[in-house]
C-alpha cells in the first residue's frame, strides 16, 4: 500500500495554516481578481512570508522544508480558493525553484533560491512555443555559443507568470558537431536581459488572474554559467520538473473539486423546489455523490504520488495517472456543481462558473489528457504511440 492515510502533526498544521491563509488572503478576492484579469501581486510576498514558496526547499537556501505531501496540501487549499494563485506557486516554486534546487550549481542556488522562496522574485517556465506544444521536444528557440556567452533567439507562448517573472527557466536548442553535443539546454535568464520582450495574453477562458505571456527573444545574451544542468540535457530538466509539477496541478484540481463539493452541498441545502430543499431530490444527490467520489479518488491518487516522491520511489506514471484523473475530475465536478446551482450557476455572482472555467485548462497544460494517455499507454505496453 503506497498511501499513508493519516497526516503527521506537522502536515496537519501546514494544512490548517494553508486553509486559514487561503480563506483570509485569497478566497475573498478571487472573483474580483478574475474580473480584473489580475491577481494583486502583493499576495506573492505574503505567500513567501508564510513559507509556501519555499516548501521542499532546504532552509539553507531560504526554503521552509516540508515534504511533498505538505506541498500537495498547501496546493490543494490554494486551488480551493483560487486556481490563479495556486498556479503562481506551482510554477514559481514547483517548476522553477525546485529545478534550481535539483540541477543548480551552488552559485545558481544562492543567486535565485532565497529570492524565489521569499516571493521577492517570481519565476516562469518557458518551454511551449507557438509551433510546439505537446511536441515540446521539437522546440526551435536556439542558443548559440559566443565566447563566454550564449545568444538566444526565438519565441515562447502561454507562459504563466510571464509578464511578472524576474527569471525565466528557458529551454533552447544548443550545440553543433564542433561543440560535441546537440540537443536542448536549460537556461536561467533574468527577465530584464536586453532583447527579451514580453506581451501579456488577455482574454483567457479561466485562470484570468494569472499573468500569462508571450516571450520574444531577439539576440538575448546570457553568460555560459546561466545554463541549468548539463549541456544538451535540458529536456531532462524540463521533464523532471513537469513530472513533479503534474502532482501539483493534480493537487490544485483536488482543491477545485473540493470547492465544487462544498458549494454544491451548501446550495442544495438552501434552495427549495417542489416544497423541499433540492438536497432531498434523489437526482441532485446523485450529482453530489458523483462529485464526492471524484474528490476522494483524485485526492488519493495525488497523495500517492507525493508519498512515492517522498520515499524516493519512481512516480512518473503515477503522476500522469493522477494528473489525468484529477484534471478530468475537476471539470466533471465543476460541471455537476453548476447543474446543482441551475441557472444561478451560470452567472458570476455564484462561484461555480469560475470553477468550471478555471478547471477547464487543467486538462490542457502540463500535458493534455491525450498526451497523458499516451504516456500511460507507453508505460503499460513498452510501445511509444507518439
Ligand atoms: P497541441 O499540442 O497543438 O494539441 C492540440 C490537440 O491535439 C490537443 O487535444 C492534444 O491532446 C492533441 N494532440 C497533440 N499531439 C497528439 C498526439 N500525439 N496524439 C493524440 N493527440 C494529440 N507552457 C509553458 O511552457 N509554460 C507555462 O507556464 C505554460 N502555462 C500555460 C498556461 C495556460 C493558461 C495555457 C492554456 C497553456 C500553458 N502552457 C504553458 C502551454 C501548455 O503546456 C500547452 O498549451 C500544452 O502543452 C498543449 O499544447 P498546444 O496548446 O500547442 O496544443
Amino acid at each position: 500500500m503506497a498511501v499513508s492515510f493519516g497526516l503527521s502533526a506537522e502536515q496537519a498544521d501546514i494544512k490548517a495554516l494553508a486553509r486559514d491563509f487561503a480563506d483570509r488572503e485569497v478566497a475573498p478576492h478571487a472573483a474580483e481578481w478574475d474580473r480584473a484579469e489580475a491577481v494583486d501581486r502583493a499576495v506573492v510576498k505574503k505567500l513567501g512570508a508564510v513559507g509556501f514558496l519555499g516548501l521542499t526547499i532546504d532552509e539553507e537556501y531560504g526554503g521552509s522544508g516540508g515534504d511533498h505531501l505538505a506541498y500537495c496540501l498547501v496546493t490543494e487549499e490554494l486551488g480551493r480558493a483560487d486556481s490563479s494563485v495556486r498556479g503562481i506557486v506551482s510554477v514559481s516554486l514547483g517548476l522553477v525553484a525546485k529545478s534550481v534546487a535539483h540541477w543548480g550549481t551552488e552559485e545558481q542556488k544562492r543567486a535565485w533560491l532565497p529570492r524565489l522562496t521569499s516571493g521577492e522574485a517570481i519565476g516562469c517556465f518557458g518551454l511551449t512555443e507557438p509551433g510546439t506544444g505537446s511536441d515540446a521536444a521539437n522546440l526551435t528557440t536556439r542558443a548559440v555559443r559566443d565566447g563566454d556567452a550564449y545568444v538566444i533567439t526565438g519565441g515562447k507562448t502561454f507562459i504563466t507568470n510571464g509578464t511578472w517573472a524576474d527569471v525565466v527557466l528557458l529551454f533552447a536548442r544548443t550545440g553543433s558537431a564542433q561543440d560535441g553535443h546537440r540537443g536542448v539546454s536549460a537556461f536561467l535568464v533574468p527577465a530584464d536581459t536586453p532583447g527579451l520582450t514580453r506581451r501579456a495574453i488577455h482574454g483567457k477562458l479561466g485562470l484570468r488572474g494569472q499573468a500569462t505571456a508571450e516571450l520574444v527573444l531577439d539576440g538575448v545574451r546570457v553568460p555560459a554559467d546561466a545554463m541549468l544542468g548539463p549541456a544538451g540535457k535540458g529536456f531532462s530538466v524540463a521533464m523532471s520538473a513537469l513530472a513533479k509539477g503534474r502532482m501539483s496541478v493534480a493537487a490544485g484540481c483536488v482543491g477545485i473539486a473540493q470547492a465544487c463539493l462544498d458549494a454544491a452541498v451548501g446550495y442544495a441545502g438552501q434552495r427549495e423546489q417542489f416544497g423541499v430543499p433540492i438536497a432531498g431530490h434523489q437526482l441532485v444527490q446523485e450529482l453530489l455523490a458523483d462529485i464526492a467520489v471524484d474528490v476522494a479518488t483524485a485526492r488519493l491518487l495525488t497523495w500517492q504520488v507525493a508519498d512515492l516522491i517522498d520515499r524516493g520511489l519512481p512516480f512518473a506514471t503515477e503522476s500522469s495517472v493522477a494528473k489525468l484523473h484529477a484534471s478530468e475530475a475537476a471539470v466533471r465536478c465543476a460541471n455537476n456543481a453548476l447543474q446543482v446551482f441551475g441557472g444561478y450557476g451560470y452567472i458570476d455572482e455564484y462561484p461555480v462558473g469560475k470553477l468550471l472555467r478555471d478547471a477547464r485548462v487543467m486538462t490542457l497544460y502540463e500535458g493534455t489528457s491525450q498526451i497523458h494517455k499516451l504516456l500511460i499507454g507507453r508505460s503499460l505496453t513498452g510501445v511509444s504511440a507518439f
